[in-house]
């Protein structure tokens, strides 16, 4: 359900079955959110959040709704983008290089760059790896897309940061402590 609140815009409100009290949050859209109990009326859910009203000012960083549909557009454009560069940019890589990865998704969580993860299936002796990669790729330069995609692969053969991980991130990108740094300077979230 959507509350279009005058303060804060577009209000996402997740009925939820185990939710006791009311929660509040801000989505990765930049939203707020709020968790309530299942059969929370829209008229209840407002009263919440006019109760709320002053502490969610003061404590949840929600974007200025007015910016919300621009936002929601300009993450499509991104994902769109981002869908037809980084796959092939991956795949460039690993060719290039002799990595092997089952799938690859696109992510949009606001912390992290990119994901490698290994799933083992016992019955089989066998294991998955996906390779996730953040659309807020598409907004650093590129030498630093390239090393996060490096720094993923890397990661086929060492799920952890050790040693020798570096050391395999390092043949493929002799600048990466510098590229590790500069990628700081910026954020996944869109
Ligand atoms: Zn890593």
């Amino acid at each position: 359900m959507i509350i279009v609140d005058k303060e804060f815009g577009e209000v996402i409100v997740r009925k939820n079955a185990w939710c006791r009290g009311v929660k509040f949050s801000v989505s990765t859209s930049g939203r707020l959110a709020m968790s309530v109990p299942k059969y929370t009326s829209e008229f209840l859910a407002k009263r919440f959040l006019n109760a709320n009203r002053k502490m969610i000012r003061e404590k949840l960083p929600v974007k200025d709704p007015a910016g919300q549909r621009a936002r929601d557009y300009q993450k499509k454009q991104l994902m769109k983008k981002a869908h037809e560069y980084l796959p092939y940019r991956l795949e460039y890589y690993a060719k290039l290089y002799g990595y092997k990865y089952d799938n690859f998704r696109l992510s949009h969580a606001n912390t992290r760059w990119g994901s490698c993860t290994h799933r083992k299936h016992a019955e089989s002796s066998t294991e998955t790896i996906t390779i996730s990669l953040n659309i807020g790729l598409m907004n650093v330069p590129e030498v630093l897309r390239d090393y996060v995609i490096l720094h993923e692969l890397a990661h086929i053969n060492h799920p952890d940061h050790s040693k020798d991980f570096w050391a395999e991130v390092g043949r493929h990108d002799h600048n990466y402590k510098l590229h590790e740094r500069r990628l700081k300077g910026f954020s996944p979230g869109v």
